[in-house]
């Protein structure tokens, strides 16, 4: 089994810059700036047009364009330094990781899940959880965490979102051209791309595998559109969370029980398995199955496999968790059930949820009974979800049921912004130069304080006219293609007034994120908007999924709201929402809003990517802000929902803090038109939420508090046992039926 780069379609890269290739090759370059600096310079055109996707940038640039580089000092010398960054980045051996775990027999980890969200090149991502998956992998590659991760090839994965002069969203897709895209394919022994069957399904499912490198870490992408499969299996892999319940059956069991067998069919040796969501739980099915297979008694191949496995769930709304009913679990499994030395009883009992016993296969229940550790994504969603699974563990009350919180972070370099970057360099002690590999350290962050308030000030201005002239970009070049209605000019965002007030909203038009809570009340929303000396600007931003008809229409709502001329074009509505716009605006606007329905925001992570890059979080008091809010970062408010829909009391509260707080403070300025103290508050937003709300920080919490402990066995065919240290005495066993 092998994956190579296909050089041989570069042979018009000259040998003096050919690393360009493998660089092009390893994500690596996503993540550092002054790398994706040498795509740019090469051909900046080209380097737009292919919409940032080194690959197909390489291959369509002329040569003259090469020979040009290669006869440049300046690229040269930039290029030895990027080169011999990568290099030594790549060595192992010099990590985190390898300093704090020297002596460990290789602890590998198995991550899962059923998106990544590492950069707009591959769309293989719908929102949060993927991006989520995307910067933990990119963490693991940055602290050497031995990893390897397991997903799906999404080749329609983007949906364009198009919004219709009349507000409704309409989803063009856009198929991925793999061969001109930052994956490669794995070869089978045969010189054939590898396909692998998923075991013990009839009829059965074949998936083929390609890699995608994140620095050191493979990810490992599964696809089914290839022609061994049956017409009706092709699309299995196509397109993100099917919403038809056998499809997204079929979906799991490819990720879990393919995914599983993938990396066996590869000699993928890990010592446990790291399930980010539900959706892939079946792999766990799959590990038992072939403990059994190899002859270990059941109640120790069961036990291994618990004592072997992560967890972690991400929402606490009840309809996100997947439940398959009985018909259809016996439809896929009832030949796979007896390989388990399980009656068919007992192996629906593994995904019986207590709340309502009879109803399926419930991925999340089986997935806590099937694991180890489990954890939710913030402190208060951990108190959720041992309050909401108490009924697993029925002889312990809530707070001692054994569900942990590891709190989200970001990527920090992935989200803050490379001027906020350079300002940090700047001011940083010559003697720290490798902060950045070490940017969890809240000392790094108090150089902050050191930047001068015109400064930081400055850069905010600068990265706001950004984002600005970017959304006036987007909606000149779709008027020029004749695809824009006047009417829509100022609704998408002309008008906007790069000295007013600006605050951010952008996410999943899913219903508890109630996008329209400020329109509660018209009349006050047109004071603020419209105050003569201190105006307010709104700037949306966010995909309702394709089947969700109520989240298009409070995307319409709001769609037809910024089309009002009452509202002056102040608030906007940006179109496609996905990683590149989120970065842009996690940048550029003055505050970031969140109004979660209370104790439905597992965690959230924009609000984190905003406040480490300064931009002042306004949010309901809940999911990571709980932690997050200390009363001078930003604003925080109890939410109030007596009801479903009873959006009235956060909206007061909402209004009366942009009228008496933000707003007031945002506009009172100094001679030198440098608003003092609200630039204090975006030093506090930055220090408090860099270092703590990094992947760094996150990561290592999974190192150290879980990891260890669950690499203690090695009888599984394909796994290994990793060192003993630090193993946790085992949690109390849940219920099982
Ligand atoms: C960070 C991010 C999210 C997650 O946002 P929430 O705060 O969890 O709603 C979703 N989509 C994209 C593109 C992101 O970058």
């Amino acid at each position: 089994m092998k994956t190579e780069i296909p050089y041989d379609r570069f042979a018009h890269v000259p040998e003096r810059i050919f690393g360009l290739v493998d660089l092009a090759y390893n994500l690596w370059w996503s993540w550092h700036s002054s790398a994706s600096v040498l795509f740019k310079m090469l051909n900046r055109a080209e380097w737009k047009m292919s919409r940032h996707n080194p690959v197909r940038m390489l291959l369509d640039t002329p040569p003259r364009f090469f020979e040009r580089a290669a006869a440049n000092p300046e690229y040269l010398r930039r290029y030895d330094i990027i080169m011999h960054r990568f290099g030594e980045y790549m060595v192992p051996g010099t990590s985190w990781f390898a300093q704090h775990y020297p002596s460990r027999t290789p602890l590998t980890i198995a991550y899962l899940s059923s998106e990544f969200g590492l950069h707009h090149s591959l769309p293989f991502y719908a929102g949060g959880l993927g991006i989520l998956a995307g910067d933990h992998v990119k963490a693991s590659s940055d602290l050497g965490v031995p990893t390897v991760a397991v997903g799906f090839m999404y080749a329609e994965g983007y949906l364009h979102q198009h919004i219709e002069a009349d507000g409704w969203q309409k989803n063009v897709a856009e198929i991925l051209d793999r061969d001109a895209a930052p994956v490669l394919r794995v070869m089978g022994d045969d010189g054939k791309q590898l396909v692998v069957q998923v075991p013990l399904i009839d009829p059965p499912i074949y998936v083929a595998v390609w890699k995608v490198q994140v620095g050191r870490v493979p990810l490992y992408l599964l696809d089914t559109h290839i022609d061994e499969n049956l017409p009706e299996n092709r699309n299995i892999s196509h397109r993100l969370y099917l919403k038809e319940l056998e499809c997204r059956l079929r979906q799991e069991l490819v990720l879990g029980i393919g995914g599983r067998k993938v990396l066996h069919t590869l000699g993928v040796e890990y010592s446990a398995m790291h399930l980010n969501e539900g959706h892939s739980a079946f792999s766990l099915l799959e590990r038992l199955r072939e403990r059994l297979v190899a002859g270990m008694p059941p109640d120790e191949a069961r036990e291994q496999v618990r004592g072997t496995s992560v967890f972690t769930t991400h929402t606490p709304v009840p309809a996100a968790h997947d439940v398959f009913p009985e018909d259809l679990m016996a439809k896929y499994f009832r030949s796979y059930c007896p390989s388990l030395d399980l009656a068919w009883d007992e192996f629906m009992a593994l995904g019986d949820d207590p709340h309502n016993p009879g109803a399926g296969f419930n991925m999340t229940a089986f997935a806590l009974r099937m694991s180890r550790f489990h954890n939710g994504v913030s402190k208060k969603h951990g108190e959720v979800a041992r309050e909401m699974w108490q009924p697993l563990w029925p002889d312990l009350p809530p707070e001692e049921v054994p569900i942990d919180a590891v709190t989200n972070g970001v990527h920090v370099p992935t989200w803050l912004n490379h001027r906020i970057e350079a300002l940090i360099d700047r001011y940083m002690d010559p003697d720290y130069p490798n902060w950045r590999e070490d940017y969890d350290n809240p000392i790094i962050w108090e150089v902050v304080d050191e930047i001068p308030d015109e400064e930081l000030w400055r850069e905010h201005q600068w990265l706001k006219m950004k984002l600005f002239s970017r959304i006036r970009d987007r909606k000149r070049r779709k008027w020029a293609g004749h695809q824009g209605e006047p009417a829509n000019l100022a609704a998408e965002g002309l008008m906007l007034d790069t000295s007013a007030l600006t605050i951010g909203f952008a996410r999943r038009f899913a219903e508890y994120k109630r996008a329209d809570l400020i329109f509660e009340d018209l009349d006050r929303l047109d004071r603020i908007v419209n105050n003569r000396w201190r105006p307010v600007q709104f700037i949306f931003a966010g995909k309702a999924h394709p089947a969700d008809d109520r989240g298009k229409r409070i995307l319409q709502k709001i769609y037809q709201y910024s089309q009002d001329p009452r509202f002056g074009g102040r608030i906007a509505f940006i179109e496609d929402y996905g990683e590149q716009v989120a970065r842009y605006m996690v940048h550029g606007v003055d505050v970031w809003m969140n109004t979660p329905v209370p104790l439905m925001e597992a965690s959230g992570t924009s609000g984190m990517k905003a406040g480490m890059n300064g931009v002042l979080n306004l949010s309901v008091l809940d999911g990571w802000w709980v932690e997050g809010y200390n009363g001078r970062n930003g604003w925080g408010f109890e939410g109030h929902a007596a009801s479903p829909g009873d959006n009235r009391a956060d909206a007061e509260t909402i209004y009366d803090l942009i009228e008496n707080e933000v707003a007031p403070l945002y506009y009172s300025r100094t001679m030198d038109d440098v608003p003092h103290k609200w630039v204090r508050m975006m030093r506090e937003s930055i220090k408090s939420i860099a270092p703590q709300y990094c992947s760094l920080r996150m990561l290592k919490e999974y190192v150290t508090r879980y990891y260890p402990s669950v690499c203690r066995y090695a009888a599984g065919p394909g796994e290994q046992l990793a060192g003993l240290e630090g193993v946790c005495p085992p949690g109390p066993a849940p219920r099982m039926r």
